[in-house]
């Protein structure tokens, strides 16, 4: 396993966290056609909805990825890194290998995502 320094992870999140900025951007620039009347066909209106409705999952999704980012920066910008904010017990090695931005061990995050880091 790589050793990465505190100050490479925050490289790499900080990183990470600029590229997810720039999808958002790019999914409210294609939301922001919503502005539009619909088509007047109903399959076409049919389509543009559920294009909508995929666009706003996307952009949920991703702005939640950019939070969970700009928390873990600020945990190492507070010394806490790597710190269960739940147990206060050190994360899980291969997790934080697997999940840099985690910041709950996974005992704490649940089965679901303790066995997704697995
Ligand atoms: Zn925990």
């Amino acid at each position: 396993m790589a050793t990465h320094t505190l100050e490479d992870i925050r490289r790499d999140l900080a990183w990470t966290r600029e590229q997810l900025l720039q999808r958002l951007s790019r999914l409210r620039d294609d939301a922001g056609h919503r502005l539009q009347p619909l088509s007047a066909d109903a399959v076409d209106r049919a389509q543009e909805t559920q294009n909508d409705e995929v666009l706003v999952r996307l952009e949920r999704s991703t702005l939640s990825l950019v939070n969970q980012y700009q928390h873990a920066i600020e945990r190492i910008d507070q010394g806490l890194y790597g710190l269960c904010e739940e147990c206060d017990y050190p994360i899980e090695a291969a997790r934080l290998e697997a999940v840099p931005q985690a910041t709950l061990c996974g005992v704490c995050a649940g089965p679901v995502n303790a066995r997704a880091a697995a």
